[in-house]
């Protein structure tokens, strides 16, 4: 039996190409003792993964040269083998980038359906983009109501979920960046009080005119430019959750600025990096709230989906280049 899988074919320099990637078939992988086999119906890409391709020290291993790519996935159980999941059932697991997996059971969390919008909502909304905009808000930034807050990357994945449970929280004020005109649309329908589009003009000119009263909290998804604008426009004590920093993941020179810095100081501001995965222990919090707001429209969901595991490697690359409006995900 034949199973695809896809390979880390090669390093990239700076922007991953097509050969960056190798779709490879391999023997469908058989479960041991205490294993299971599922077949993949969505895996998610995500930025991360980009990082994961250098040879180098983080907070998550390497990807391994010619070795399968792996991920957050939802799979559906086809051989339980003697475990106590059931042949059927959804799971989620992090072995994606391939159409068969076999996994220790006890790595594999069963989903319930019923309780989201779609299932993929658990490669989302539900799931680790949701618990770091939650975590990244409420937890790291500190947010109260009656904050005006400004996120970057505002129409992908985490950003329109900050922005969401910003205003369901009771933000006097919700500004996001992102980087085309049928993003911003996209963001004003969904309710954030002013959105603008960051290849347009400055950031820091356009930040300052979106919120003449200066902001609170600064969500962080892009770094560079963005963080410089976002320390003008900070209001004391502000706090700043520093998510990502995706302007730079394919840099091949060091990323310029912010150059101010400084202002920190007097403003007396609190910048803070974090990774969701030291805060798990949030994940029921979420659950339970986002599912409330997910069904009575508090938190609309939204996904780009690509078709194919084929096509897995253009899903990420589209990804890094802004193809996405909320969470891009596969479907194999
Ligand atoms: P997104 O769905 O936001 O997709 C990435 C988006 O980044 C693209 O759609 C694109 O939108 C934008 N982008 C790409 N290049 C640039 C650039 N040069 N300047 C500004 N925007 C750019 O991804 P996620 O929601 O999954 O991730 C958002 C951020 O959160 C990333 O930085 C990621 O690394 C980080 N993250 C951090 C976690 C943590 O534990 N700290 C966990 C999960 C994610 P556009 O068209 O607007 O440019």
């Amino acid at each position: 039996m034949e199973a695809r899988e896809i390979q880390l074919a090669a390093r990239p320099h700076g922007w991953p190409t097509a050969d960056t990637f190798r779709l490879v078939q391999v023997e469908r992988p058989e479960p041991g003792p205490g294993q299971v086999l599922v077949r993949n119906v969505f895996m998610s890409v995500d930025p991360y993964m980009r990082g994961r391709m250098n040879d180098v020290k983080s907070y998550t291993p390497p990807f391994r040269l010619d070795h399968a790519l792996s991920g957050a996935a939802i799979g559906e159980v086809v051989e339980a083998n003697g475990t106590p999941l059931a042949a059927g059932q959804l799971v989620l697991h992090d072995l994606g980038w391939r159409d068969f997996a076999v996994l220790d059971a006890a790595r594999a969390m069963v989903i319930d359906p019923g309780a989201a919008p779609t299932v993929s909502s658990y490669l989302g909304a539900l799931g680790i983009p949701g618990l770091t905009a939650y975590v990244g808000l409420l937890d790291i930034a500190s947010f109260a109501p009656g904050d005006a807050v400004f996120v970057s990357g505002a129409a992908g994945a985490v950003g329109r979920l900050v922005g969401q449970i910003a205003k369901a929280k009771g933000a006097s004020r919700v500004i996001g960046s992102a980087g085309s005109a049928a993003k911003v649309a996209h963001l004003r329908e969904l309710g954030f009080d002013a959105a603008f589009n960051y290849k347009d003009a400055p950031v820091a000119a356009q930040l300052r005119d979106a919120a003449p009263d200066g902001i609170d909290v600064y969500f962080d998804n892009v770094g560079t430019d963005h963080l410089e604008a976002a320390l003008f426009s900070l209001n004391p004590r502000g706090r700043v959750a520093l998510c990502g920093a995706i302007a730079v993941y394919n840099a091949t020179e060091p990323p310029p600025g912010p150059r101010n810095l400084g202002l920190a100081v007097g403003k007396r501001l609190t910048l803070r990096g974090y990774i969701v995965s030291d805060h798990f222990d949030r994940m029921p919090a979420l659950r339970d709230e986002m599912a409330r707001w997910l069904r009575d429209g508090t938190v609309q969901n939204h996904e780009t989906v690509v078709d194919g595991l084929e096509n897995a490697p253009d899903a990420f690359l589209g990804l890094l280049r802004g193809e996405n409006i909320g969470k891009m995900v596969v479907r194999l």
